[in-house]
């Protein structure tokens, strides 16, 4: 593919030592022998020039296409902003798919399910990840008229959706991530809940059990509910709500799996019912999607949106808001550019353009803010900070709307009624996990707090990186409390919270995950949930220490705090973690 010639004059790009490695890894565009045939510097302006590219198919743009391009590179360079992995591995290639996030249907016929099947490999293929839900599927044991047999039931068909998964790498570059969904008036819920129960079963599938309204008023009032076959609606049996709850909780405590949604508040946002409800999310849970839906996602990097004023330091609204339109630009452009596998998948993402504008560095930003991460002015300032952005991206698509038109299925989707007028976009606002991409920019991922304050990170089959936050360091400079003897101490505990000997400020803002009481973990979900369309990516860690009554409290309050769904992970409830303090090492 042609990408605009690289202007000479190009400032170039300051890598950290670990995004130097996966980039040269995972991102860079290799030759026959696997060496890198482009520079980090390359691989940014391919992106930035291909992306831009795009506004020749809009005559009334106000760039140049040039201009942008260089203002997108600036964006990406200075990790203001960072598009999803694939868009950044593949923008500007043959390969061309650029979205991190699909839904697929699963039907009830062998034909339907090897389609899937088929379809997932090809995604996988392409860099993305896939979610399912397996409701459609007839139980275990029920009948197969065509054969006289007996159905063999979901469970037994996500292995081989896992087996599939084993084989494709995606992109050559990581293996596939896959969610699976089982509505829980499913009848094979109870074998859906125990699917994870061994080490290593179902190892490439996050499994969720969408919960319904109705199950959990069940759960409140103790109630039994019905298990329906999906094919003919009759009810099976009836279970006790609070028995499946209970199980649930004790499984999540076991082992983390599986999580849970509220599938009913999903569809409650759904801004195109119309067009058939959603009964999945993509594999980390932040993007909601109809079958056969792309989206693809963006963060912008919160760490690097503070200024000095009169001696303190503040939230730069101003160059927040110039990032924001200029971010949900970007990423109408991704769309265009994008190629997908399957003709319905083009047909969908085009019809109702979703994107997913996100942040990470957030609790680099909380350092830098002085703000523990656990205190309530941190809460009111996520309010803030995602009302702001997701006024600020509503905006920016209002106003590609009046440049480009709005999304094409835009006339029977809820805005219409709301007389909003009309967008670019069926949604703005998603939160990644940002996992690789926290690297690139060198920040905290996500919405999350610190691991660690220094830690030792495996990646990529088992490589090892180090790393210290930069800002903790300074803090300790500034303090006078730097010594290399401390620094071997926070290896070792990850945690300063209990060191008694240093300033008592510095212990409460410079917060890890493990310090965090769960329910501050969650009232953080819930704050940037709250002015988030699609949902927000975030795990509740507990201590090793903690019950199942604290994640039943946890499942709780998820729901009555508005959450789409809830992710928690006991401390060492699994032998391999994808981040771990220095013990042990
Ligand atoms: N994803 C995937 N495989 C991976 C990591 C991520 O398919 O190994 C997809 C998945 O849909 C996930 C989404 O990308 O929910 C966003 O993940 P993340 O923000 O961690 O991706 P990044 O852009 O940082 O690589």
């Amino acid at each position: 593919m042609d990408v605009m010639k690289m202007p000479a004059d190009l400032p170039d790009v300051n890598l950290n030592s670990n995004a130097e490695l996966v980039l040269k890894k995972r991102y860079q565009r290799k030759g026959l022998d696997g060496t890198p045939i482009e520079t980090a510097k390359e691989m940014f302006w391919r992106v930035a020039a291909s992306i831009a590219s795009m506004e020749k198919n809009y005559p009334s743009s106000p760039f140049k296409t040039k201009d942008l391009a260089r203002t997108f590179y600036t964006l990406m360079t200075q990790y203001d902003f960072l598009p999803n992995s694939p868009t950044l591995m593949n923008a500007g290639t043959e390969l061309g798919q650029l979205a991190a996030c699909f839904v697929l249907p699963v039907g009830d016929s062998m034909d339907e399910i090897f389609d899937a099947v088929k379809h997932a490999a090809l995604i996988h293929k392409s860099g993305g990840g896939t979610g399912f839900s397996f409701t459609r599927l007839r139980p275990k044991d029920s009948r197969v008229g065509s054969t006289g047999g007996v159905a063999s039931g979901p469970i037994s068909f996500l292995k081989i959706f896992n087996t599939a998964t084993e084989q494709v790498k995606q992109g050559g570059t990581r293996r596939g991530a896959n969610m699976g969904i089982l509505r829980v008036d499913h009848p094979d819920i109870l074998e859906f809940i125990r699917a994870k129960e061994r080490e290593g079963d179902l190892n490439n599938f996050n499994l969720s059990v969408a919960l319904t309204e109705k199950f959990m008023q069940a759960v409140e009032h103790d109630e039994e509910y019905p298990l329906i076959a999906p094919q003919s609606q009759e009810v099976i049996e009836t279970l006790k709500a609070r028995e499946v709850f209970e199980l649930l909780v004790r499984k999540a405590w076991e082992s983390g799996d599986p999580g849970i949604i509220f599938i009913d508040r999903i569809n409650r946002d759904n801004p195109n019912p119309d067009q058939g409800e959603i009964e999945s999310t993509n594999p980390c849970g932040e993007q909601p999607l109809l079958p056969y839906e792309a989206c693809n996602l963006g963060s912008i990097n919160l760490a690097r949106f503070v200024l000095e004023k009169d001696g303190g330091i503040e939230v730069d609204w101003d160059r927040l808001r110039e990032v924001v339109q200029l971010s949900v630009r970007f990423l109408d452009n991704v769309i265009d550019a994008s190629e997908y596998p399957l003709e319905r998948i083009t047909e969908t993402v085009r019809k109702n353009r979703k994107i997913g504008l996100g942040v990470m560095g957030w609790a680099d930003l909380l350092y830098q803010l002085g703000l523990p991460y656990d205190s309530r002015r941190a809460i009111v300032l996520a309010e803030q900070m995602m009302d702001f952005i997701q006024k600020e991206s509503r905006s920016a698509s209002k106003k590609l709307a009046m440049e480009r038109g709005p999304f094409p299925s835009y006339e029977t989707s809820i805005y219409k009624e709301q007389n909003l007028g009309p967008y670019r976009h069926a949604t703005t606002t998603t939160i990644a996990p940002t996992g690789t991409l926290s690297i690139i920019a060198g920040c905290s991922s996500g919405v999350e707090p610190l691991f660690a304050l220094c830690f030792v990170r495996q990646v990529m089959d088992g490589e090892k990186l180090t790393e210290a936050n930069s800002f903790f360091v300074k803090a300790l400079h500034d303090q006078g409390c730097y010594s290399e003897k401390l620094m071997a101490e926070v290896i070792e505990k990850g945690s300063v919270r209990n060191m008694e000997f240093l300033p008592e400020e510095l212990r409460s803002v410079y917060v890890t995950s493990m310090d965090i009481d769960p329910q501050w973990h969650l009232k953080m979900q819930a704050a940037f949930q709250k002015h988030t369309d699609n949902a927000v990516s975030k795990t509740v860690n507990l201590p090793n220490s903690a019950t199942q009554e604290d994640i039943y409290k946890i499942y709780w309050m998820a729901y009555e705090e508005g959450c789409k769904g809830v992710t928690v992970y006991r401390d060492g409830c699994k032998s391999v973690q994808v981040l771990c303090t220095g013990e042990g090492q």
